[in-house]
């Protein structure tokens, strides 16, 4: 379980966040956009609502790639060391998606749902119970805990 507030910040330590809300939902994406952002196999993310979200140190640098849902989804990254920290979604502008590897207590987040397994590298193998989903989550019931916090 993560305690609140938490904090992470990028590989260097230039950059510095703060999020002062639980998060809602957690989840590992297996999208070829999460491969190549992490020059690994996944990433894993938690979201969290924007207001409760703060940059304590340091300005990152941003870029924005279109996803295959036409929405423009915005990555901060640090400019020194570039690791990359956080998701906007254009759909979705109260919410942030933040890269658990940047967590100060990754090791606190409960993971169990997988989504864009169709992308998944065939020698990543998803624990028995995982809510697991071919493609987007989306915002269905059994995803995320409390879908009404993520209307707009
Ligand atoms: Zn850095
Ligand atoms: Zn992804």
């Amino acid at each position: 379980m993560l305690e609140v507030p938490f904090e992470g910040g990028c590989q260097c330590g230039a950059v510095r966040y703060r999020c002062k809300a639980p998060p809602f939902v957690s989840y590992t994406c297996h999208c070829l956009a999460c491969q190549c952002l992490t020059s690994s196999a996944f990433a894993t993310c938690i979201q969290v609502p924007a207001e409760a979200f703060s940059l304590l140190r340091g300005t990152p640098s941003s870029r924005d790639r279109t996803a295959d849902s036409g929405n423009q989804i915005t990555t901060s990254f640090c400019g020194s060391c570039c690791s990359a920290l956080c998701s906007a979604n254009s759909a979705r502008p109260r919410l942030r998606s933040v890269y658990v590897g940047t967590l100060d207590r990754a090791a606190e987040v409960e993971v169990d749902a997988h989504i864009w397994t169709k992308r998944r590298l065939p020698w990543v193998l998803l624990p028995d119970g995982h809510r697991v989903f071919l493609e987007a989550g989306d915002w269905r019931p059994d995803y995320a805990a409390d879908p009404s916090r993520l209307e707009q």
